[in-house]
């Protein structure tokens, strides 16, 4: 049996470039980038990971940011955190989603440590901020020395607790496009105990024609509905081009159950999670659907 010890070389960075060279140095190794520590360092007090060297990445000021602009979208920096995505007035205006996710993200504390893209690292596949990224069509930006490329939220989780970043990179940055007129988004999640992790939530994208009658758009997240989060391609085929009614948004449901994969659990079985995720998808849409009206 390996024996876990809890010495690790400990290497803090102080901007990217640093981390980056860090990374470079380490990639062959067991190593942790470290960021708020909210998930980071549960797993090892419990000793479910014994990282060799832990690069704190916490100091990197440069990468703690929320920037909008008009053409480009939102930009949310690797060290934003979840409390300072909630309280942001621009994301409150542009994408009020966001701030409403947040708010049942864990608990204030958390909220003040936890990073949104240190959440998304973690790859729980039940963490909140994933669907709703995946309605808005948002992007990860994943940096190593020297390169950077980006992945879809959608396939940013690659399986359980597992992402697209290999070792030596890190990923830098979401980016959100601007929201087309007539569109509206709403994410809801259900869990047992308010601030705990959802047993399903769905997130749903609906933009609309000019005249607010049919479905141009329609784009639909899943989390703690497998082993990854979901984006329901054919639940979405669903509703584009037609005039979405509730009977519509129905179907639509049964769609994505058949895309999704629950697993049974002490807190439920993989059927009542699967019919879960199905009722939440008709609430989410009708309200996705009455804020397009509205926009
Ligand atoms: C009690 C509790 C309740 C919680 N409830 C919820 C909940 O209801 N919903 C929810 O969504 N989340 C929940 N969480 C998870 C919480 O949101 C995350 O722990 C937190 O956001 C992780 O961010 P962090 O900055 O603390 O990351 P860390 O803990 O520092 O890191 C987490 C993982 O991501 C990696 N990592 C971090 N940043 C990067 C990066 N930039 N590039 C590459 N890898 C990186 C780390 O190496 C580590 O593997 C809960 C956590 C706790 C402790």
């Amino acid at each position: 049996m390996k024996t876990i010890t809890t010495d690790f070389d400990y290497l803090p960075a102080t901007t990217v470039e640093e981390a980056l060279d860090l990374l470079s140095q380490h990639k062959d190794d067991e190593y942790r980038i470290l960021a708020g520590g909210q998930s980071l360092n549960t797993a090892m007090k419990h000793r479910l990971i014994a990282p060799e060297y832990i690069i704190d990445i916490k100091g990197l000021l440069d990468l703690d940011y929320i920037k909008f602009d008009e053409k480009e979208g939102l930009k949310i920096g690797a060290l934003a955190t979840h409390r300072s995505l909630e309280k942001s007035p621009i994301v409150r205006e542009k994408y009020g989603v966001l701030c409403e996710m947040e708010e049942n993200v864990a608990s204030v504390e958390t909220r003040n440590w936890g990073t949104v893209v240190g959440d998304l690292c973690n790859a729980d596949p039940a963490a909140d901020p994933a669907p709703p990224l995946i309605a808005l069509d948002a992007k990860l930006k994943i940096a190593s020395k020297g390169e950077a490329r980006t992945v879809d939220a959608a396939e940013f989780a690659v399986d359980f607790f597992d992402t697209a970043v290999q070792p030596g990179e890190m990923a830098t940055e979401i980016q959100i496009p601007v929201l087309p007129p007539n569109t509206g988004v709403y994410f809801t999640k259900y869990s047992q105990m308010l601030g705990d992790y959802a047993l399903a939530s769905v997130a749903v994208l609906i933009t609309l024609d000019n005249k607010k009658e049919s479905c141009t758009n329609a784009r639909i997240g899943l989390a703690g509905v497998g082993s990854t989060p979901i984006r329901a391609k054919k639940a979405e085929e669903v509703l584009k081009g037609k005039k979405i009614t509730e009977a519509l948004l129905a179907e639509a449901a049964e769609v994505a159950k058949t895309e999704i994969s629950p697993v049974s659990g002490i807190e439920g079985s993989a059927d009542y999670k699967r019919e879960l995720a199905g009722t939440l998808l008709k609430r989410v849409g009708k309200v996705a659907l009455e804020r397009a009206q509205k926009a």
